[in-house]
């Protein structure tokens, strides 16, 4: 499994028991103790989501979309130029270490724009 699914699957686990501990206080009986650790299970998980979602981008996450949210400029419909160059001969490889997934870089300055899991036709 991803490492990043895991975090955030094991952290929303913490959160709905914190979220448990918490209903229990306010409905059953109040303990400050347990008003504490519920809102500390619920809040920390918050935090590790957080750090995660603000990750590098991965492969998986440098997608099509993904460049041309980025770099509006540098995609017009299929048309696609480099993001530091403005070159327009952009190229296709494979992964080495990833099968399926291909890279799409720019042939002028060998920069990477972004990935893509389909073979180029
Ligand atoms: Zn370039």
């Amino acid at each position: 499994m991803e490492n990043k699914t895991f975090v955030v699957i094991i952290s929303s686990i913490v959160m709905l028991i914190g979220a448990g501990v918490l209903l229990f206080v306010l409905l059953l009986k109040f303990d400050l103790f347990l008003l504490i650790l519920g809102g500390l299970l619920v809040f920390i998980p918050v935090i590790f989501i957080k750090n995660q979602l603000n990750k590098s981008e991965t492969i998986e996450d440098k997608t099509y979309e993904w460049y041309k949210e980025k770099y509006p400029d540098n995609v017009q419909g299929d048309f696609v130029t480099c993001f530091t160059c403005e070159n327009n001969s952009i190229d296709v490889r494979p992964l080495i270490h990833e099968t399926f997934q291909h890279e799409i870089f720019c042939t002028q300055c060998a920069k990477t724009l972004y990935y893509s899991s389909k073979s180029p036709s």
